[in-house]
């Protein structure tokens, strides 16, 4: 947003940032060792859209890179998504064949079909598979992750991880995918890098804002100018309507006197261990190292000042808390809320990269 406004309103725009650095969750940095590592956890940009890769290439060369994951089931490490190898790897071949060709004939080749969509399809075959797929890949890494059951969540959570009716072995299967060649830190630096664009690191909102009675007040004075919010609306607001509810990761970084750790940029461990998985950054970003750097994530609560909040945690529930703090906002006429936190939505990093092409476009309107 603040570079739109700068480069083609030429508006000034202040960054008021409460970390002691830019970029928000896609920071990275070189650590001791000398790998590119993704402080917040592994960000992969993934996108079909056109517009988003193009916009940021204005920003960034990218390192063309096409994410696998492998999925630790009972020892043997398969695809992920599940897919048709996966199969194989796990069953007997006339039981993997014969589940294969069930799953083609009423799918399609190449579909992508959501868990929870098999799970009720009717066909026994295809429910035993379902079922399994569920309970090895599905039931315990999403407990692990939100606390809940899948069918508890909102469908397209799970849908994000389909099973795959091809061997496409890759996590994504969008048009885009790639890497900033040298990372998102140096991507995000040149957006900001504009004499339109100030920037206040270390500053919280509430340090500098002020919103009642409709207006915006900044350091002390009436702000007339537009403010974009994208911290959490709920703390926005002091909590008013209570908490709106989000997942945080306890990320544990280790480095490791060895060239390599495991064959995959990331190996999801769904039944065993208290983390999730386990990303080896050396896979996303090449190094000149003989050491390697892990990162284990294990899921947990947010509290407020603990730890970040990660991951909106959307129930019926929580989305009628959400508009009622919407509704507050409606009051703030130069009030725009975008992204993760601002909106309670889990976007991906195309997606708010769209969401602010499109933002921008209404405010000049
Ligand atoms: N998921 C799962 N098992 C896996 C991978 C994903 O159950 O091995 C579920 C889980 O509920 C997770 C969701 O699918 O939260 C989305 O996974 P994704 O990898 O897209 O999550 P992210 O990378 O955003 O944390």
């Amino acid at each position: 947003m603040a570079e739109r406004i700068a480069s083609q309103l030429g508006e000034k725009v202040l960054v008021v940032e409460r970390r002691n650095h830019i970029g928000g969750n896609c920071y990275d940095e070189r650590d001791d060792n000398g790998i590119l590592v993704h402080r917040y956890g592994p960000h992969i940009l993934h996108t079909d859209s056109e517009e988003v890769f193009e916009y940021l290439s204005a920003f960034t060369g990218w390192r063309e890179y096409q994410h696998r994951v492998l999925g630790s089931i009972d020892g043997t490490r398969v695809p992920l998504p599940f897919n048709l190898d996966s199969l194989r790897m796990l069953f007997p071949p006339s039981l993997a064949e014969r589940l294969e060709e069930k799953m083609i004939e009423e799918y399609g080749f190449g579909s992508r079909v959501p868990i929870m969509e098999l799970m009720g399809c009717g066909d026994p075959d295809i429910e035993f598979l379902a079922d399994y797929v569920y309970r090895k890949v599905f039931l315990n890494y999403t407990m692990k992750q939100w606390g809940l059951e899948p069918g508890d969540i909102d469908p397209g959570v799970t849908a994000r991880v389909p099973i795959v009716l091809s061997r496409d072995d890759r996590y994504f299967n969008d048009r885009y995918q790639a890497l900033p060649v040298d990372g998102y830190t140096a991507m995000i630096g040149r957006m900001l890098d504009h004499p339109c664009i100030k920037l206040m690191l270390n500053t919280s909102h509430d340090e500098v804002l002020e919103l009642r009675d409709g207006r915006i007040h900044f350091m002390g004075s009436e702000f007339r100018g537009k403010l974009i919010f994208t911290g959490k609306i709920d703390e926005l607001f002091g909590y008013r309507y209570g908490e709106l509810p989000y997942r945080s990761l306890d990320l544990r970084f280790e480095s490791l006197d060895m060239e390599w750790f495991q064959e995959a940029a990331t190996v999801n461990y769904p039944n065993d261990y208290d983390f999730t998985r386990i990303t080896e950054f050396k896979h996303l970003h090449p190094a000149d190292s003989r050491r390697t750097t892990l990162l284990r994530e294990y899921p947990c609560r947010h509290v407020e000042g603990e730890n970040e909040p990660f991951y909106p945690v959307f129930t019926d529930e929580t989305r009628a808390k959400y508009e009622g703090y919407l509704e507050l906002a409606r009051e703030f006429e130069d009030l725009i809320l975008v992204g993760r936190l601002a909106e309670y939505r889990y976007y991906d990093m195309d997606d708010i990269v769209l969401r602010a092409l499109r933002v921008f476009e209404e405010m000049i309107d």
